[in-house]
């Protein structure tokens, strides 16, 4: 074995592979640029540290289960005037992150909430953030599934092990009385601990109707809405406009 060979290998046990993999190029880089000793230890521990965040923020990406490719750079704001491109961008420090706050997007259906929060979903991701997609009913069924198995607490922590939960399409069917009490159990339990965006097409005013105002309804709402940013989006459907103008 040589001795390049060796060290490699002494990497590669010590859970080093990515400063592994790229030991012959950087030595050569060392050599060509004349790097000191310092430099050169602390190429290689910079190469695995971002090789490392790379492949972290990857795996967050697909465990994200984002249903869409959105990104917020293919969202078009002359479009969509009822929120402007400073209001987004002042999300992007990951602040309300940071702060638990929640960011409830309310309209009718086409004017962009989803791909609102797909695209502010991927630059959390992309910011070192765990984030997880859910569709509303889905994520319901989810519950539901996992209260029949005696196991609503455990996928309820699972749950709150995402820094941002995004709920989309919450509101357009109804739910059960059960299916309601789950939904508080999660949304009590992230409550001032993670984040919440939340896509709707109901107003608040007609939430206490969809949740068939019993005792579970308001404190739902009253935790969502508590500490979050609320963005009333209007305009047609971008949808229907493709339709029309193509
Ligand atoms: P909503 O969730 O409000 O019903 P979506 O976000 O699903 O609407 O938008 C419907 C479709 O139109 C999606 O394909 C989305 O990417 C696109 N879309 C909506 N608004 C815009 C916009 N302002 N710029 C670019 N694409 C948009
Ligand atoms: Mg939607």
């Amino acid at each position: 074995m040589s001795q390049l060979e060796q060290t490699v290998a002494r990497y590669r046990s010590l859970r080093l592979s990515a400063a592994a993999d790229e030991l012959t190029n950087l030595l050569a880089e060392a050599e060509a640029n004349e790097m000191s000793y310092l430099s050169f230890a602390d190429r290689l521990a910079e190469h695995e540290m971002t090789q490392r965040q790379d492949k972290r923020i990857r795996r967050n990406r697909k465990m994200a289960a984002f249903p869409a490719e959105k990104r917020l750079e293919g969202f078009d704001y002359r479009h969509q005037t009822t929120i402007n491109k400073r209001q987004v961008n002042a999300l992007l420090d990951f602040q309300f992150l940071d702060e638990r706050n929640n960011l409830v997007f309310i309209g009718p259906p086409g004017v962009g909430k989803t791909h609102l929060a797909i695209g502010i979903g991927h630059k959390a991701v992309e910011a070192g953030y765990r984030v997880l997609f859910r569709n509303a009913l889905d994520l319901v069924e989810e519950l539901e599934l996992a209260e029949m198995k005696g196991e609503l607490k455990k996928r309820v922590s699972q749950l709150a092990k995402y820094d941002l939960l995004i709920i989309d399409e919450l509101g357009y069917l109804p739910m059960t009385r059960q299916a309601r009490y789950n939904l508080f159990q999660l949304i009590n339990s992230l409550y001032e601990y993670r984040s919440i965006i939340l896509t709707t097409n109901k107003d608040f005013t007609s939430w206490g109707e969809f949740f068939h105002d019993d005792n579970v309804a308001v404190p739902i709402i009253d935790r969502v809405i508590h500490h979050s940013h609320i963005f009333m989006l209007g305009g047609e459907s971008y949808r229907l406009k493709r339709k029309v103008t193509s």
